[in-house]
């Protein structure tokens, strides 16, 4: 069950304190508070965890603090969509809107390798009206003798660079919390030219201690990526995991999922998930096509097939895409088989518009018939 307070309720309101005696004398109940501090309002909200069925929802609710009582009727307490839930679907972080409703598109490298290439890529997305992007630099290797990324070494730069180009969020991955606190200090010293969005990997989805750790800190909002070879529900946990220790600035990204029977694709698409995601939980969903696909081939029709997985995600309503592109992916040292070419950014953006305006036609007509 859920108890959401009137925004602004202060814990030394003494009706926040009466609640509190009331809830404290349950028995068997455990109580967990969320505050949540928003641009307008601070909201809070409390957990009860335990058997809530004997509980008396109205009488909860005729305590003047509380705006609302809700029963969680799915798993995935604080990320779920449950029965008469209006709670927000979307977050704002450093300018940008993450909701269910919109879509972003973050272009970029897979990794960061020369300080020339991040300016360059970085300086085609402001020229083609882009504020979002993906930079790895730590990056996971299936083989230990595979470039591992930049590290901490390159931050200054790519913060640096993202400022002058007015990249307002950048998504990074991390393999381990120590890289929060790198990530933090290198924005602190740079003067917070940008945001940075902390990805963690399929590698990574039910790696619990770092998810915590994620969880733990708000500064940054959290692209968890689906684990390729655990079933949705344990993925969504694994974001719920980052929601119960606090943070609920949490996009969910599909993949792909490993399995021979994605070839040639690098992975099986599995962005028929969208809705299925956007139905369980209020969390924005992220499409990652380069990462499904993993090659550069294309139909008789010269569409690329990250071309088609990307318009097949976003015209089923997803809201954020993350896509490797790098200035000349023969010399990329990550993933370069995947990556589109700079000179065809505003073509994929095209795309990209045209198949989410084909997504709000049919919204619209889906409207109408209901
Ligand atoms: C990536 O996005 O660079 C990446 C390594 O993705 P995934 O964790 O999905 O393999
Ligand atoms: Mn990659």
């Amino acid at each position: 069950m859920i108890i959401i307070l009137h925004p602004d309720a202060s814990n030394s309101d003494p009706g926040y304190m009466k609640l509190m005696d009331y809830l404290a004398a349950l028995r068997n109940i455990q109580i967990k508070t969320h505050e949540i501090a928003g641009v307008e309002q601070n909201l809070t909200e409390i957990y009860l965890i335990g058997d809530t069925s004997q509980l008396d929802m109205h009488q909860i609710e005729n305590f003047e603090v509380v705006e609302r009582v809700v029963r969680v009727s799915r798993e995935y307490r604080v990320l779920g969509r449950h029965k008469d839930d209006h709670r927000a679907s979307h977050f704002d972080y450093n300018g940008v809107r993450f909701g269910q409703d919109n879509l972003n598109v973050f272009a970029g490298l897979c990794a960061v390798d020369t300080r020339e290439h991040v300016e360059l890529m970085l300086r085609a997305l402001r020229d083609a009206g882009q504020t979002c992007t993906r930079m790895g630099a730590y990056k996971p290797r299936t083989s230990p003798y595979s470039f591992q990324g930049h590290g901490a070494a390159c931050l200054s730069y790519v913060f640096e660079l993202a400022g002058k180009y007015g990249i307002k969020v950048i998504a990074m991955e991390i393999t381990h919390d120590e890289q929060i606190r790198e990530i933090n200090q290198a924005l602190e010293l740079t003067g917070k030219p940008t945001g940075v969005m902390l990805q963690i990997g399929t590698r990574n989805t039910q790696n619990f201690e770092l998810l915590k750790s994620a969880g733990r800190q708000k500064e940054f909002p959290v692209l968890l990526k689906r684990g390729f070879g655990i079933t949705l529900e344990e993925s969504l946990n694994a974001a719920e995991y980052l929601a119960s220790e606090g943070n609920r600035n949490v996009v969910f990204c599909l993949r792909g999922m490993k399995t021979n029977y994605g070839e040639p694709h690098r992975n099986l698409v599995d962005f028929a998930h969208v809705p299925v995601v956007k139905q369980l939980t209020r969390m924005p969903v992220c499409i990652d096509p380069s990462h499904s696909v993993g090659l550069r081939s294309a139909g008789p029709d010269q569409i690329l097939d990250i071309f088609q997985a990307t318009a097949q995600g976003v015209v089923a309503g997803a809201n954020m895409v993350l896509v490797d592109f790098h200035p000349h992916p023969a010399s990329a040292l990550v993933d370069g088989a995947q990556a589109l070419r700079l000179d065809e950014l505003r073509w994929y953006l095209e795309d990209v518009r045209i198949a989410r305006e084909a997504y709000e036609a049919r919204c619209r007509l889906a409207a109408s018939n209901n």
